[in-house]
């Protein structure tokens, strides 16, 4: 798919919305380009640079630990991952060095000038730690770092640290939003949803408030990694929130977006056509440069073993950095492939009027049955039947 054309998209008999009554008080995505081809080339690429990290979060993808692992991918093969990248056509895919904790690696100023000397813009996703000092992130800007993605999980010390499991992450994570701040930086702020934050949802948003924040973005919990501790909110109250996520969207001083709940592009679509939006208003949102892009299809994920992944929460490896071509494997794997297609999507994702746009979860729809093609069970709309 190289372009979303939303006049195509039929106007669907609307999902009765229901009211986010609970709370009334209340992506680093910097080349989003409806005119990619996202079948041929990412938007995204995310380098699990190591699984090395000094926290221990409750949700880790990664399952990170204090030590990186003994077959991580070395220098060389960093850079030969990154020449890989900057192979891609142009615009080249944005970069997101992540992990684990990123700077764990030692090598991770020169690999950050090779991508610059390539031409490859990075952010970076540190972990909150006493190691994150303001001088680090200055050298980080001086480096060629073009944001930084920081997690907040909670509005108070109390409801991070219950989720993130280490006493004084909210300080540090406070203490580097401001130092980012201070630097010129543009930060992204992450934030879980789950049933143990979401009722802190609209409290973490006034917080934020108070930041120079470029974008926040909210990531709906996928069941992997150690995120099997925490509890997913039920799809009715996902509704609610992507309702009132699209609210806060029209009014917040900083972008807002999800991650992993693709099904929000329904709903942003939605309200703005019942607001009597024309195709070419919709067309210049933030929302509708998300449009068509999902796991495995505008974004791909590279482990700290070099594995190639469609997502970091969809860790299928369909190949190998060390022994494959990235091009070759994003653009031909069968996988790769099915992903690209959401007309081949199994159940109600497959046969739903907005599968080119959202095309749901599909790590979500892997967590839950273990076939990625499957539909992705968190969402809330039921597609006319075909
Ligand atoms: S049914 Fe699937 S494709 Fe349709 S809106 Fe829901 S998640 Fe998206």
């Amino acid at each position: 798919m190289s372009s979303m054309d939303i006049r195509t998209i039929p106007t669907s008999t609307p999902t009765p919305t229901p009211t986010l009554n609970a709370h009334p008080s209340t992506h680093t995505h910097p080349h989003h380009s409806a005119s990619h081809d996202y079948s041929r080339n990412p938007m995204l690429v995310y380098w699990e640079m190591t699984q090395a990290c000094g926290l221990a979060c409750r949700h880790c993808r990664a399952e990170a630990v204090s030590t990186p692992h003994p077959d991580e991918l070395t220098y060389e093969e960093g850079k030969n991952l990154l020449r890989q990248i900057a192979a891609f056509d142009k615009p080249t895919p944005h970069l997101v060095f992540t992990g684990g904790d990123p700077l764990r690696r030692t090598d991770l100023f020169p690999l950050l000038d090779y991508a610059r000397s390539l031409g490859i813009n990075v952010s970076i996703t540190p972990s909150a730690t006493s190691d994150l000092t303001i001088d680090v992130m200055a050298k980080l800007k001086d480096h060629g770092i073009d944001s930084f993605g920081l997690s907040l999980d909670g509005s108070n010390a109390a409801r991070h640290e219950a989720v993130r499991g280490v006493e004084g992450c909210f300080d540090w994570t406070i203490a580097a939003a401001k130092a980012a701040a201070s630097l010129g930086v543009p930060i992204q702020i992450n934030t879980l949803v789950a049933e143990e934050t979401v009722d802190d949802i609209p409290a973490i948003y006034e917080l934020l408030k108070t930041f120079p924040v470029m974008r926040w973005s909210l990531f709906f919990l996928i069941e992997v990694g150690r995120g099997k501790v925490l509890q997913p909110i039920s799809s009715e109250r996902g509704e609610q929130l992507m309702n009132w996520i699209y609210d806060q969207s029209k009014i917040a001083p900083f972008a807002v977006a999800t991650t992993e709940a693709p099904s929000y592009r329904r709903v942003a679509l939605s309200r703005m056509r019942e607001a009597g939006m024309v195709a070419a208003e919709i067309e210049r949102t933030p929302v509708y440069r998300g449009f068509g892009i999902r796991d495995g299809h505008g974004i791909m994920f590279i482990s700290n073993q070099g594995d190639i992944c469609p997502a970091g929460f969809l860790p299928l490896a369909m190949g190998n950095v060390r022994t494959d071509q990235l091009q070759d494997v994003y653009r031909n794997a069968p996988m790769f492939q099915a992903l690209h297609n959401p007309n081949g999507f199994k159940g109600k994702c497959g046969r739903c009027e907005y599968r080119a746009l959202c095309g749901g979860s599909r790590a979500r729809a892997f967590a839950a049955t273990g076939d990625p093609l499957a539909s992705d069970p968190f969402c809330y709309y039921e597609p006319a039947a075909s």
